[in-house]
């Protein structure tokens, strides 16, 4: 079997298509060697021998030495020197890790592999710079020491191993902390010896001088560093499944790190944060590529270049134009500077804030790079209520001060109580705190309390240091390189001119403009916000609003699938159809009983002993519905409304502590303990599957009568009005086809009394939840009573898993982590369960009602996955959230290009 792809001078066993194997990084080397990119040359071992690896307790298989060989013997080729060469010019190799997806962070790559005491000489005489051969090797050893050796931070230990002893070495010998590149060759020297005795002190083991021993343990290390926890951590939060592995990659060196001509950088063709069709980055002078983003010396805009290497910037700029026009996306790149000499090291399409998406996706289609349908595809649907998200209130923010300034590295306002490490601010996440994570820079320790935070502030590193790019990742407000704060861990203090900051105070701060304020901003809707619901005419003219707006009339083209809204009140209808909703897919109409003083009539019912006082109380509650319907249908104009009739157990009414039976005892004239007894009645072992939903309606079929005529007199008084309706009856928890029927048949009954005592026709229908597994198998049965199906997917999860929502939540967790479930059931649908009697319901529903209306409510109707997964099983719509709308649409017309 083939194991090693090979890249260099031109050529390439693989390409761009093949990341499943090569891994993202591999894959793009191979494809920038491919059109003529200056790719220093190297090979790829598959994520096929990671597999094996991981089956095979952590061996290789037995062809692959000899292919690695022949990658080394190719890349010596083309580079004209020897892999270990102790007279010559030494070929040196950097061993980096490449998953199919980027995962910034997790694994480390490792430079300047083949030195040892005897090629160090070598280089050093080859390139007639000794302190630079001895910078690479100091490097290689410190390196190579952590990721593979196991040399780590300690418990009690404030700082990485190496860099202590560098920072010791740099007292005892200048009194000073001077820079690293001030570090003469003999330092470095020094450093090597120095760093060798801590590996044996620290590990027993003894640094191995064989260029192929250390190559096979670095490429041990990759493959083992697929199974650390930062690794598991980061896969677990983005679905990434442990199966796909990692692959490697060896690649011949080039050096940042030869003198004033050379340097690295990073970069993106556009701007990542705000989508402006800019060269992003930074670059360091006289450095190697791990220094850019590790954040110890600060870079330099790439900008700066222009001026002092042109030759190199010209070049990198046509690099530029190159990689938009072949990959046809934003491009985040990798590059190192020789001599003058420019080199390719990676691209990948860039990540990217949902503001920097929406932004590159129109700009790209007016310059035909793109068509109208990738345009909807670059814009992911969980990222796009980052556009939704609150801005300082403009009137608040003027009057705040700012106390630091830093780079705008994820946008959006945030304000939130201050925490120094990653696990206080989960814990005070968990107390429902909102957090803003502060930290002198981020790494991949710091993920847990990155996901915890509203925010995140580092006072070191740039725009694409580790903070920078998590944080536009999970769509976080970051301010990096804020340098005027000071942190003390220990004291657990921010400093900022003299003005101390204690863990749980409260700073702003604004991911656009990279500022830090003090205290507490009030923040407010975002433009598309004000422009769509509030018709805010200076919010509709930002190039914002506009590209919005054009996205979802696009997305409105390319659906098949439509989007309605769950809504209670007509506030939440007008806002839903502002978002280009098509209707409400769910009204519960119990949230009605709950305002004001209605809860008493509704309490005065249950409590009621016969029918003739259940109806009296009914009675009483009938104008409420009649006039929140009324609201509803008129904020809907003339749109479908489904409205989903009494569901919850009647217990969920009643008052439950003596306080509050005594006063409604008072309010009804009626002894406590008669409350108190019923409510020992109602009390039930199972509440979700006791008597709930239609069974309310079968033992009191007065509770539906009322509640049709409510829906239909206000039907009625539109209509007079001459706005369409269309009320769509829903009767939940249907498992019988009896249940249906029965409630159906006294629903008609109401609908025609009322239609001649008001003398208006109008058109409706009745239908019912699918929720029950049993309804799901009688489908056919009920669908000759019901006109429609709405799937109600949080009560479908809960009856067909056999898992209270309410209290999964113990043991969900620990679910994810043995990867029983991959994602959360009442989230995202469990297709292959759930999704299995959806299908079945949809196929035996049609098969005696071709035409039956079918819909989704609950909770996953705003999820992007259950959205795609409705959409092929050939639903009508889902309905969602009226703040989740935008991200339905997006992910129906996803579905469907
Ligand atoms: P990551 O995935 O963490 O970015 P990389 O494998 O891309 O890790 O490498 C880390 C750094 O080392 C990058 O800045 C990269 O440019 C640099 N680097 C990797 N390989 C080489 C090489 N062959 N020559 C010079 N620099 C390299
Ligand atoms: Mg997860
Ligand atoms: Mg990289």
């Amino acid at each position: 079997a083939k194991y090693v792809y090979l890249f260099g001078k031109g050529k390439a066993d693989g390409d761009g298509t093949m990341k499943p194997l090569l891994g993202g990084k591999g894959a793009n080397l191979a494809e920038m060697t491919r059109i003529g990119l200056p790719v220093p040359p190297g090979f790829t071992v598959t994520t096929d021998v990671c597999t094996y690896y991981y089956a095979n307790k952590r061996t290789y298989p037995a062809a692959l030495q000899a292919q690695m060989e022949a990658g080394v013997a190719n890349m010596e080729r083309i580079m004209g020197t020897k892999f270990g060469d102790a007279n010559g010019m030494p070929l040196l190799v950097s061993v980096r890790s490449g998953a199919r997806d980027s995962m910034p962070g997790m694994m480390d790559t490792i430079l300047n592999l083949g030195l040892n005491d005897t090629t160090v000489l070598s280089l050093a005489k080859a390139t007639n710079n000794e302190r630079f051969a001895w910078d690479c090797y100091r490097r290689f050893v410190q390196m190579y020491g952590d990721v593979v050796l196991g040399v780590q931070k300690r418990e009690n230990e404030d700082h990485e191993p190496f860099e202590a002893v560098i920072h010791e070495y740099k007292h005892e010998t200048y009194h000073t902390d001077i820079e690293d590149s001030a570090l003469t060759a003999t330092d470095q020297q020094n450093l090597v010896a120095l760093f060798k005795n801590l590996i044996k002190e620290r590990t027993g083991k003894t640094f191995p001088n064989d260029p192929w021993a250390q190559l096979r343990g670095a490429a041990g290390a990759v493959f083992g560093s697929w199974m650390n926890d930062r690794a598991i951590v980061y896969r677990r939060k983005y679905n990434i499944p442990t199966e796909w592995g990692t692959a490697v990659n060896v690649q011949a060196m080039v050096y940042g790190n030869t003198g004033e001509k050379s340097g690295s950088g990073v970069a993106f063709t556009r701007n990542p944060a705000n989508g402006a069709n800019e060269f992003y980055g930074e670059f360091l002078i006289n450095a190697q590529g791990e220094d850019v983003v590790a954040g110890v010396r600060t870079p330099e805009p790439v900008i700066n270049l222009k001026k002092k290497m042109p030759a190199s910037y010209a070049e990198l700029l046509k690099v530029r134009a190159i990689l938009e026009k072949h990959f046809k996306d934003v491009q985040d790149i990798e590059f190192t500077i020789q001599e003058g000499k420019l080199f390719m090291l990676q691209t990948r399409n860039g990540k990217r804030t949902a503001a920097a998406a929406l932004k590159f996706s129109m700009d790209m289609v007016k310059e035909k790079l793109i068509d109208w349908q990738t345009a909807i595809m670059r814009n992911p649907a969980d990222q796009l209520d980052q556009l939704l998200a609150p801005i300082f209130d403009p009137a608040e923010i003027k009057k705040a001060a700012v106390i630091a300034t830093g780079l705008p590295a994820g946008p959006g306002a945030a304000t939130g109580q201050i925490y120094f490490n990653a696990d206080r601010a989960v814990l005070a996440h968990e107390r429902g705190e909102k957090v803003l994570l502060v930290r002198l820079e981020t790494s991949p320790e710091d993920l847990r309390g990155m996901i915890a935070a509203e925010g995140i502030i580092t006072a070191r590193g740039g725009v694409s240091s580790h903070a920078a790019l998590v944080a536009r990742q999970m769509g976080k407000v970051c301010v990096c390189g804020a340098s005027a704060i000071q942190i003390d861990y220990e004291k657990k203090t921010a400093t900022i001119e003299d003005k101390v900051y204690n863990e749980g105070d409260y700073l702003s701060i604004d991911g656009t403009a990279g500022n830090v304020y003090a205290g507490q901003v009030k923040t407010a809707p975002s433009e598309i916000i004000t422009g769509t619901i509030q018709g805010n005419k200076a919010a509709q003219k930002t190039e914002k609003f506009k590209h919005y707006t054009q996205l979802i009339a696009w997305c409105k083209k390319a659906a098949r699938l439509q989007v309605r809204t769950n809504a209670d009140t007509p506030e939440q209808a007008a806002n839903a159809i502002a978002f280009g909703a098509v209707g409400i897919g769910l009204t519960r109409t119990e949230h009605m009983f709950f305002e004001g003083d209605r809860i008493d009539s509704m309490r005065e019912m249950i409590l009621a002993n016969d029918t003739a006082a259940r109806e009296a109380a009914l009675a009483k509650l009938l104008p409420y519905q009649r006039a929140d319907f009324l609201g509803i249908f008129k904020a809907l104009k003339g749109f479908p409304a489904t409205i989903r009739f009494l569901d919850p157990p009647l217990h969920e009414f009643l008052p439950h502590t003596k306080e509050q039976q005594m006063d409604l005892a008072r309010k009804l004239g009626i002894p406590v303990e008669k409350i108190m007894a019923r409510v020992n009645e109602l009390h039930e072992f199972n509440p979700m599957l006791g008597f709930r939903g239609c069974r309310l309606g079968i033992k009191y079929p007065e509770i539906t009568r009322m509640q049709a005529r409510a829906v239909f007199e206000a039907a009625a008084a539109v209509r007079k009005l001459g706005i369409k309706v269309n009320p769509e009856i829903m009767i939940p928890l249907v498992g019988f086809t009896n249940e249906i029927d029965i409630q159906s048949s006294i629903v008609h009954e109401v609908a025609k009394a009322v239609q001649s005592e008001q003398k208006v026709r109008f058109t409706y229908k009745v239908g019912t939840m699918i929720e029950i597994p049993r309804a799901a198998m009688v489908a056919e049965k009920i669908a000759q009573s019901a006109e429609f199906f709405s799937f109600g997917t949080n009560d479908l999860t809960q009856t067909v898993l056999g898992m209270s929502r309410d209290d999964a939540g113990g043991f969900l967790g620990a679910y994810q982590e043995a990867e029983i479930i991959k994602k959360n059931p009442f989230a995202s649908i469990d297709q292959n369960g759930v999704g299995e009697f959806m299908k079945l319901a949809v196929a035996k529903g049609r098969s005696t009602r071709p035409d039956i209306k079918l819909g989704i409510c609950g909770e996953h109707g705003g999820d992007p996955d259950s959205v795609r997964f409705c959409h092929n099983l050939g639903l009508n719509y889902v309905s969602c959230s009226p703040y989740r709308v935008p991200v339905a649409i997006l992910a129906a017309a996803q579905a469907a290009v």
